[in-house]
């Protein structure tokens, strides 16, 4: 995260940007307000935040509360590792802030609400999800100790570490796996890595308390039974199982991971890279016309955050350039197409539903599950664009960046307006003596080997689409490496329904332009749901509406007639990365679905 910098002008710059406005505009004695209200510490003059963090107030509160301060601890530490001092001091404050809850709470359990409401979890009663704001918290704590050095954060978590441990100790087993019914997030994530830190064992057994077999055991079957479960509360125990794999080399775990992976992204993704719907997973696998139906809610943002997260522990296991053909695809498509212009709000779904809009959370009465992991994924966009192992780098993202690999001596400049442009180039303004590999990855959406040119000269040899073309020498300062990826328009089906389609130009996701007539800012801004859709009995009644929001006219959704090859029929407009159909009843430009705002679309059409 140190060694890593976004350079100005990109879609990733500006994103990381607008997002670390929204976070500096949130102030820290908002943010505490709810821990030191539980606390019984003054909370002086603050206004409580709203939304999914709204405190004990008459009738309205939120249960969730606290898991937001968390989110956003995680997101300062990757500021702060980034550079920014003010995001640093801020979380620093903090962090000393919840650690004098924690005291006044006794000295280990920490959080926004009574420890009560465990003893609620345990009873079976109805409660949200505790462990999975406990978990957000610590893992904000993980973060400041492991990117920022802050040595009370270690502490406040240890301790809320060994609350976990006392509470969990004396439950039997059986007691246990009916707690985990309710979502309880990637705590034993965060446990197995406090035991790697502290080289503690006890930590990682307190994490196995958190292994959920009704959810684990068929995966390791390689029984596929997802069907019905909330993804994004079982994304995260993959997570877990992943880094109980990685400290302490149990293939059990490797393989329940490599399986659950595979399935998710080959027979239960959209194209977009999304997952889920109405935040389940609604459907068999390979299914996914008829789980795209049922409601509008498809692809929850925390699961591409956490499939992404997942991405990068398989790619660490196995450098694979396929890990990072989806990972391109989620962060073009789903995450830099859902955090708003200049605002820096960010969504809960991506919805696919024709005829839908973008709507995104409010300045401070929102705070939904996505817009926390939103805070933490826009403040990392420098994070594995370069990955490296002993011989040298992996250029896997096509970023504008500058790497300082500082252990070794190798300084690059990576300079591109992809994917606006094809051209990719890389600058080295310093090496090391010796030889060292530069591995670049070869997109599996090529339609052929690229052409590479180094200083000028055209390499005759390239590498096959779908791998790295590996380059190993001595390299100099001033030395350019310069890379040519050209993007073809291509055509996705559905599964189960060859004839709803989505087209695509190289890797991004085309979207229809259907117009911004009658959406306001009371329909793009507050409301995760999409109301008055058109399509009703098309997509059942899961389609529900959110009372805040005004009704908004049906419109009609064109359908075409085309040959298999889009590109008889689908052909590129005035504007670079704009295609228009022709020839059809109602004709439509398409452009990438990153770049719509505030416009209705379609990325799913009806083609005969
Ligand atoms: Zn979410």
């Amino acid at each position: 995260m140190t060694q890593v910098r976004l350079l100005p002008g990109s879609l990733y710059f500006n994103a990381q940007e607008w997002n670390r406005g929204y976070a500096a505009r949130l102030a820290a004695d908002r943010l505490l307000y709810t821990f030191r209200a539980n606390a019984g510490l003054p909370v002086g003059s603050a206004k409580p935040l709203g939304g999914w963090e709204q405190p004990e107030n008459g009738q309205r509160s939120s249960e969730l509360r606290g898991h937001f301060c968390g989110h956003y601890l995680s997101a300062s530490a990757q500021l702060a590792a980034n550079g920014d001092k003010e995001a640093k001091a801020k979380a620093d404050y903090m962090v000393a802030e919840l650690a004098k809850c924690q005291q006044r709470l006794g000295g280990a359990y920490l959080s926004a609400f009574p420890p009560t409401w465990f003893d609620r979890l345990e009873r079976g009663e109805r409660v949200w999800a505790p462990f999975y704001t406990l978990h957000k918290i610590m893992a904000g704590m993980l973060d400041m100790y492991r990117l920022t050095g802050n040595q009370q954060a270690l502490d406040v978590l240890e301790r809320m570490s060994a609350w976990v441990d006392t509470w969990t100790a004396p439950k039997p087993d059986g007691t246990m796996q009916q707690i985990l019914a309710i979502e309880f997030g990637g705590i034993a994530e965060t446990l197995y890595n406090l035991a790697a830190i502290t080289n503690d064992d006890r930590w990682a057994r307190v994490g196995d308390r958190f292994q959920k077999r009704s959810f684990l055991n068929p995966l390791a079957f390689r029984r596929d039974e997802l069907r019905g479960l909330h993804a994004n509360t079982h994304i995260p125990q993959v997570i877990a199982a992943a880094r109980r794999y990685e400290i302490s080399g149990d293939t059990r775990f490797h393989d329940v991971v490599g399986y659950f992976y595979d399935e998710v992204v080959g027979a239960r993704s959209y194209a977009t890279a999304g997952t889920s719907n109405a935040e389940l997973w609604l459907a068999p696998p390979r299914r996914l016309a008829a789980e795209w139906k049922l409601s509008a809610n498809t692809a929850e943002c925390c699961c591409a955050y956490n499939m992404l997260k997942l991405t990068r522990h398989l790619y660490s296991w196995d450098p694979q350039s396929a890990y990072f053909d989806y990972y391109e695809r989620s962060l073009l498509n789903h995450r830099i197409g859902t955090i708003r212009p200049e605002q820096g709000y960010t969504q809960y779904y991506l919805s696919l539903t024709p005829g839908v809009w973008k709507t995104f959370n409010t300045e401070d009465q929102t705070f939904w599950c996505c817009t926390g992991s939103g805070v933490e994924e826009y403040s990392k966009l420098n994070d594995s664009i370069y990955w490296r192992d002993k011989d040298g780098i992996f250029v896997n993202l096509f970023i504008p960046s500058e790497l300082n690999w500082t252990e070794r001596g190798l300084q690059l400049r990576q300079e591109t307006r992809y994917p606006q442009s094809q051209q990719i180039s890389l600058n080295i303004s310093a090496a090391p003596s010796e030889k060292m590999v530069l591995r670049l990855r070869i997109p599996g959406w090529l339609q052929s080997a690229p052409t590479v040119r180094i200083n000028g000269r055209t390499l005759e040899s390239s590498a096959a689409p779908g791998s790295y073309l590996t380059l190993n020498r001595v390299w100099k300062k001033g030395d350019r490496v310069e890379m040519e990826l050209p993007m073809q328009l291509h055509v996705e089906r559905m599964p189960d329904d060859p004839h709803t389609q989505a087209f695509l130009y190289g890797p991004l996701v085309l979207a229809g332009d259907l117009g911004g007539q009658g959406l306001t800012q009371a329909h793009i801004i507050g409301p995760n749901l999409r109301v008055g859709a058109p399509n009703v009995e098309q997509f059942g009644s899961a389609l529900s509406a959110s009372n805040r929001t005004p009704p908004i006219a049906d419109i009609e959704i064109p359908t075409f007639q085309g040959s298999r090859d889009p590109n008889s029929w689908i052909k590129p407009a005035d504007s670079p990365l704009t295609f228009r159909t022709t020839g059809q009843r109602k004709n439509v430009t398409l452009v990438p679905l990153n770049s719509l705002f505030d416009r209705r679309y379609t990325v799913y059409w009806a083609v005969s």
